[in-house]
């Protein structure tokens, strides 16, 4: 789609190769290549007057000039320049082509930015011209936009090729209202698109960038919108006032809730009691208790006559929780199901059976639990724990079995408050912010391949002592480019070290490629304690809880993200021993290091997270693909929280008004991408 850049005159298949790389094919895409500063040749300084690091014109007159051909290839040309106030060096590099437009004694305009040199301040291959009133060509008026490079391309061939294709286009259609145009004193889109790559003035540039900004947040926040329902309706949720059984509950706790499970188990009883429907996100690092507030509300809801379904990311999840909540519910009186793809289609069919009439109180799953032939009797809670695996869509889905259950949504991953703001901007947000007391942290180690028959035989020792151990390799489950080696690698440890090191002692070996009978058998030996070693790649990230094992051995660790990193190594420490976490590694960069010592020091998940961050820098902000959102060119969400908020209150008011926009929401609708999950 689009005009390829090629239609124009200088580009060529070369150049359109190191266009591409910067992300532009068309006409278009030059249109909206973002300028990532300006250059303001009208700012003038005298040469009394320089500072280190100026980005500046200067007027003065060649003093001496001094050529030198140092090699075949190479020479330097030094000009000598006073304007009066001072003098000046400046420096060109191979100056073959330009070194006859300089005359002792001319006055000339340079551009450039200043450095600190030997001799004084100094300018390096700046931008010059004649400076005298007949000179009507000037480069020097206006303001300049400075666009990323790539390869070998030059600031001047991008100029030139964007201006070239900003003529040819027509003009940019407008695609947000008048009305919010209006109100949020919005520039038109042609207006901003051509201004930004030729403002009159910083501010104007400013203003067009503002705007295009707002039209991505207000986008995206729109789609976020129409994806997940029109959720917050105002006093058509369920009032869970009746008699319930949850004091019963928390009595047969085998330990007391933690000051902060209490206080976020209120927050939930309130939404359950009121008016409108809860919509509630419950973050807590790994390990902080979630399960158990899922469960109590579960319960608050069947004590009112309705059922209550929990979904998890994965069939181990879904089992373990399953395992765990069905005795408890059914020493209550309620039934549990599990309902996951693994069923047979005769259990299939009798579970949905059961869900459809309300046999079944408690429903858990995985995604099996929201395919369009599950038929909720009377559903009453829809919970989602580490939802941010599911689509929005689903979440939606999940939301219109009902008329309009209470949501809640639990997760452990440490998202930054711009992020979250934008994908869970319509949610209340509750936090549990410490662990249960009597955990102790667990100690991290970061290792290379030296140190490998040392850790084997601690572990041995562990295991002499009773406990367990994980072995953990890359590996993203299901994931359509899997990568052969990684799933190679988790498989091949296993059957190496399994004959060797650890020959006598019980392994097991998960993968996401295991026939899902087969993982479960083997998780549930882990769990029973029957499996000392566990080969494993990701698949046990998520919420398996086996107390007992103490020590995590994490393979490659350079290639996870820090919070996953730091989810996998929540798996050990549950229990009341102390517990181990080593990184093996073989990447020596610095940036792998300091990440491998973040690991080291921190065991609090959203600095972790706030690190990484740091680390990889805004460019990768979202790890973004990763939840499928349509990728920003201008907004910047490390600094565009405050056009953020008004895109935001924007894009309410539209959903509110939404009879007002309704072909202006279709449109939008469109623009959904399938594969967004968040
Ligand atoms: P997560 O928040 O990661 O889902 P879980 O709900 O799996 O954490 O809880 C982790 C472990 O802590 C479980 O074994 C659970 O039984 C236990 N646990 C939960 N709440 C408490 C508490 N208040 N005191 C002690 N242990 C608790
Ligand atoms: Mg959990």
């Amino acid at each position: 789609m689009g005009i390829p850049v090629t239609f124009l005159k200088g580009v060529k298949s070369k150049r359109a190769a190191m266009l591409e790389a910067l992300g532009v094919r068309t006409l278009e895409d030059l249109a909206l290549l973002l300028p990532r500063g300006y250059e303001d040749r009208t700012k003038t300084a005298r040469i009394a007057e320089l500072t280190p690091d100026l980005e500046v014109t200067i007027t003065a007159r060649i003093m001496r000039i001094d050529f030198r051909q140092i090699r075949r290839n190479f020479s330097v040309m030094n000009l000598r320049v006073s304007d009066g106030t001072g003098e000046l060096t400046i420096t060109f590099y191979n100056p073959k082509y330009i070194k006859n437009r300089f005359e002792k004694g001319a006055v000339m305009r340079f551009f450039g930015k200043i450095v600190k040199g030997y001799y004084g301040f100094e300018m390096t291959n700046p931008v010059f011209e004649v400076a005298s009133q007949e000179n009507t060509d000037t480069q020097f008026t206006g303001i300049l936009p400075i666009y990323p490079l790539a390869q070998d391309l030059t600031q001047n061939f991008l100029r030139k090729t964007v201006t070239e294709a900003l003529a040819l286009l027509p003009p940019f259609q407008e695609n947000l209202p008048d009305a919010i145009l209006q109100k949020y004193n919005l520039m038109d889109r042609d207006t901003a698109i051509r201004t930004l790559h030729a403002p009159d003035d910083l501010e104007k540039a400013l203003q067009a960038r503002r705007r295009l900004a707002f039209e991505e947040l207000f986008t995206v926040q729109l789609m976020l919108m129409l994806m997940r329902g029109n959720y917050n309706k105002d006093g058509l949720g369920i009032y869970f006032t009746g008699q319930d059984q949850t004091q019963a509950l928390i009595a047969s706790l085998p330990f007391r809730l933690t000051p902060a499970q209490e206080n976020v188990w209120h927050e939930i009883q309130q939404d359950m009691e009121s008016s409108n429907p809860m919509n509630r996100l419950v973050l807590g690092d790994v390990g902080s208790g979630k399960t158990v507030l899922a469960l109590l509300a579960m319960t608050k809801a069947m004590g009112n006559g309705y059922q209550a379904a929990f979904m998890a990311p994965t069939e181990i999840l879904a089992e373990q929780h399953y395992r765990k909540i069905q005795p408890m519910l059914s020493a209550l009186g309620y039934r549990t199901v599990l309902l996951t793809g693994a069923l047979g289609a005769q259990k299939r069919r009798d579970v949905l059976e059961e869900i459809r009439t309300g046999v079944a109180h408690c429903i858990i799953g995985t995604h099996a639990l929201i395919q369009k032939d599950v038929v909720f009797a009377k559903p009453g809670i829809m919970i989602t724990d580490e939802q941010h695996r599911f689509g929005v869509r689903q979440r939606a889905l999940l939301a219109e079995q009902a008329t309009t259950p209470d949501i809640l949504v639990m997760t452990a991953t440490p998202i930054p408050r711009t992020l979250a703001l934008i994908l869970y901007g319509d949610m209340d947000i509750s936090r549990i912010e410490t662990l249960p007391e009597g955990r102790k942290p667990i100690r991290t180690f970061v290792e290379n391949d030296t140190r490998r028959d040392r850790v084997y035989a601690w572990a041995k020792k562990l295991i002499e002592e009773g406990r367990q151990v994980y072995i953990v390799h890359p590996l993203v489950e299901e994931s359509d480019n899997m990568d052969m080696e990684d799933l190679l690698s988790a498989t091949e440890n296993y059957e190496k070290l399994s004959r060797s090191v650890f020959k006598d002692i019980p392994c097991g070996l998960v993968h996401g490629r295991m026939a899902s009978k087969e993982k479960d058998d083997v998780m549930a030996r882990f769990v029973a304690g029957e499996i000392k070693i566990l080969f494993a790649t990701t698949v046990i990230e998520v919420g398996v809880d086996v107390p007992n094992a103490t020590l995590m051995i994490i393979e490659n660790a350079e290639r996870f993200g820090l919070a996953q990193l730091h989810q996998l190594r929540g798996r050990v420490g549950r229990g009341a021993h102390q517990s181990y976490c080593v990184l093996f590694t073989k990447a020596t960069g610095e940036v792998a290091a300091s990440r491998m010592q973040i690991m080291k020091e921190s065991t609090d998940g959203f600095l972790i997270a706030e690190k990484d961050l740091e680390l990889r820098g805004p460019g990768d902000f979202f790890g973004t693909q990763q939840h499928g959102l349509p990728q920003f060119r201008v907004a910047n969400l490390y600094e565009d929280m405050a056009i953020l908020r008004e895109a935001q209150e924007a894009a309410q008011g539209v959903i509110r008004a939404s009879s007002e926009y309704r072909d202006f929401l279709e449109n939008i609708r469109k623009m959904i991408p399938q594969t967004i999950a968040l």
